[in-house]
């Protein structure tokens, strides 16, 4: 049997479910110094602009641990942990108002150390996220597995929830993560063949803007259209923003979720007679800011533009010096190219208000 994303067991993330057939969460992670209160709080409510469901702060010492209180406090997402060596960050964290762990059971310190976090976890209601990264795995399960692969990847993962099961602790989620897209599938569909705790999908070390979301694309896309995986984060080297608008065309273009607005452009071709690509480069930014989840197009040519994106709610198409605004393919008015852009965004914002309205 494969435990696809409805039959996985169900975990709150603070007020979000995860698994058990709830809606695939988007997460981030904040790349500002956590012990900052104020400049991780700004990241995340431009996070929670863009989409991010859930966000996860690094805890690198006592003072960052502590920072939990304040940030908890005024985050409108819930905030989970990554805690690494040390039992006593997590616990503080917890005690300030982080609602899940991030953890290596085998890092944190051995049983003892281990069963001190389990049981703070459990008293605050907290789910534990552990995983294996094929860069980290112990050395025993290399050996027993021939090499860090997807059953290494599946056998490490085994081993860190047994840890936790053993103290009787059952909120978990699962990662298996690999810079290979490869590993990473194939150590997902393994695991969803072996146990229904819920899995939180990630290419690791993926890469720049462009390299890395079309990797994690691939990846979690395919994981996620064959029913895996409860919650995932586009890793990039880049603003964690573009990690969760990323996140969002996933989403889409797997046809889970709807949220804001997609852009069909054309590629343009030598009928194109205005600055397509300048259009969209000013388009883009105004349009991430409309929740609605509108299909708007971004024609080059009158003559097929507004026939080729027929399903779009609104569009424009230009011509010489001047263009047409569309709606479902047809023409509703024609304005100045200079007019072009403020013209489609006002039918786009009264788009996007009919769409709140109903
Ligand atoms: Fe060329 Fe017009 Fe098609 Fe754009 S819409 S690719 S300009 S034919």
């Amino acid at each position: 049997m494969i435990h696809t994303r409805d039959k996985t067991r169900r975990i709150m993330v603070g007020t979000v479910p995860v698994g058990g057939g709830a809606p695939v969460a988007v997460q981030s992670m904040t790349n500002t110094d956590t012990r900052d209160p104020a400049a991780t709080l700004a990241q995340i409510e431009a996070l929670a602009q863009a989409g991010c469901e859930l966000v996860r702060c690094a805890v690198p010492d006592m003072e960052a641990a502590l920072a939990f209180g304040p940030i908890t406090q005024a985050s409108p997402l819930p905030v989970i942990a990554d805690v690494h060596f040390d039992p006593a960050l997590a616990v503080v964290a917890l005690e300030n108002g982080a609602a899940a762990l991030r953890i290596n059971p085998g890092n944190i310190g051995g049983p003892s150390a281990v069963a001190r976090v389990v049981d703070a976890a459990q008293a605050a209601g907290a789910p534990i996220r552990v995983g294996a990264n094929s860069g980290s795995l112990p050395k025993e399960v290399l050996e027993r597995c021939g090499g860090p692969g997807p059953a290494a990847l599946v056998e490490a993962a085994l081993g860190h929830v047994r840890l936790l099961e053993e103290r009787g602790f059952d909120q978990i989620k699962v990662s298996l993560k690999s810079s290979s897209v490869l590993t990473t599938l194939e150590a997902c569909r393994l695991w969803a063949q072996r146990s229904d705790y819920p899995q939180h999908l990630g290419v690791t070390e993926a890469g720049g803007l462009l390299a890395g979301a079309i990797k994690s694309a691939v990846g979690i896309g395919a994981l996620l259209l064959e029913g895996i995986g409860d919650t995932f984060r586009v890793s990039l080297t880049a603003d964690p923003v573009r990690e969760v608008e990323a996140a969002w065309h996933i989403l889409r273009a797997c046809g889970l979720r709807e949220r804001g607005v997609e852009i069909i452009s054309c590629p343009t071709c030598g009928r194109t007679e205005i600055d397509l690509m300048g259009l969209l480069e000013k388009a883009e930014p105004e349009l991430a800011k409309i929740e609605a989840p509108l299909t708007v197009a971004i024609m080059g040519c009158v003559v097929n533009g507004p026939g080729e994106a027929k399903h779009a709610q609104v569009g424009l198409a230009g011509g010489r010096g001047q263009g047409v605004i569309f709606a479902h393919g047809e023409v509703i008015k024609k304005v100045s190219e200079a007019d072009l852009l403020d013209e489609f965004m006002k039918e786009v914002r009264r788009a996007a208000q009919t769409y709140s309205n109903h």
